[in-house]
């Protein structure tokens, strides 16, 4: 007897979204605290906000990373398009973006991603993207090339970035910082004593260097920087990060709560209170910072479009009294 297998219908093998975690034990996982309530994600605002990612082709890292405030965010048409595809090349212990080997860009996305943020009538768009260790250049032609795509169709919208640190790319930098976006951001994510099991793959002082070159390249040009707590960080440690951002003179700092992704990801140490978060809002506008988001669900490209209208607010305000 022969038997004819028919293979066409069988299904993809799953690929594991993070084989470097997948060896690893169960971490254990903390019940959330009252504090940390999200909207569920069914608005009609969110729905086309959905249609416009998936009809573009597009990259989401609300999706990618699994922000807990997708809901709220979509409903008003804020996404935060994560470019260059959606693996990464590094393998933070916080961060959900699968892992691997990428895939080569697509030249269709710079256009793809300036279309999709016409079609939202976007005043404000943040683009950040994976790293891309794989490139020569770490992807920043791609940055500049979405960069132009979006001035040239929608003129009036201003550019946010959220750059990886183009470390060991010499002149990746530079070429970003040219292309002119209006505000500059990259992420600290953690205090120094941290990077090697949160952030293995990064240098803490690259990246505070990295910030302060953006501003010696182009001193009106706005810088901002994030972190998560409840990693363990102690409070002394986060009181030196904010000096160490104020040395490289970033202008807005994010604080947010690290939620932990799945049981293989790095552990919630603690649940910082929203009392705590205010206590950090006050010492860091005390250190100088023009702009200041800390509370548990602050993510550095929530509210990205009001808190840029307050930095440039505060930024005149600042002139004006220097006289
Ligand atoms: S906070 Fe940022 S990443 Fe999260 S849903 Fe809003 S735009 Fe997306």
């Amino acid at each position: 007897m022969v038997t004819i297998l028919d293979r066409t219908a069988a299904p993809e093998p799953k690929r594991v979204r993070h084989p470097e975690k997948a060896h690893r034990p169960d971490t254990e996982v903390m019940r959330k605290p009252e504090w940390i309530r999200v909207k569920a994600p069914t608005s009609k605002g969110y729905a086309e906000t959905r249609e416009i990612v998936r009809t573009n082709k597009l990259v989401t890292v609300c999706e990618e990373a699994g922000c807990p405030n997708i809901g709220g965010c979509w409903e008003q048409k804020h996404a935060t398009f994560m470019i260059m595809g959606e693996i990464c090349t590094r393998a933070c212990a916080f961060c959900n973006v699968a892992t691997g080997r990428p895939n080569a860009l697509d030249p269709d996305e710079p256009q793809n991603v300036a279309n999709a943020v016409k079609q939202m009538g976007l005043n404000h768009v943040v683009i950040t993207s994976v790293d891309r260790d794989d490139l020569d250049d770490g992807g920043a032609e791609h940055f500049e090339k979405v960069i132009f795509a979006i001035r040239a169709a929608s003129p009036g919208t201003t550019i946010e970035i959220l750059t990886p640190d183009f470390l060991r790319k010499p002149g990746a930098l530079e070429r970003v910082v040219a292309a002119r976006p209006d505000v500059f951001n990259h992420n600290l994510e953690t205090v120094p004593s941290n990077y090697l099991t949160v952030r293995p793959g990064a240098r803490y002082f690259h990246s505070i260097r990295l910030l302060q070159r953006v501003k010696e390249l182009d001193p009106t040009m706005f810088t901002k920087s994030g972190i998560m707590v409840g990693l363990g960080e102690e409070r002394n440690e986060v009181l030196q990060l904010m000096d160490d951002l104020r040395t490289a003179d970033v202008d807005f700092l994010t604080i947010g709560q690290y939620l932990q992704p799945t049981r293989k990801h790095h552990k919630v140490v603690s649940f910082v209170t929203p009392d705590e978060f205010k206590s950090y809002e006050t010492v860091a506008y005390t250190k100088g910072f023009l702009m200041v988001a800390s509370s548990p669900l602050t993510r550095s490209s929530h509210h990205a479009g009001e808190d840029f209208a307050r930095l440039k607010a505060a930024r005149a305000a600042k002139q004006a009294l220097a006289g």
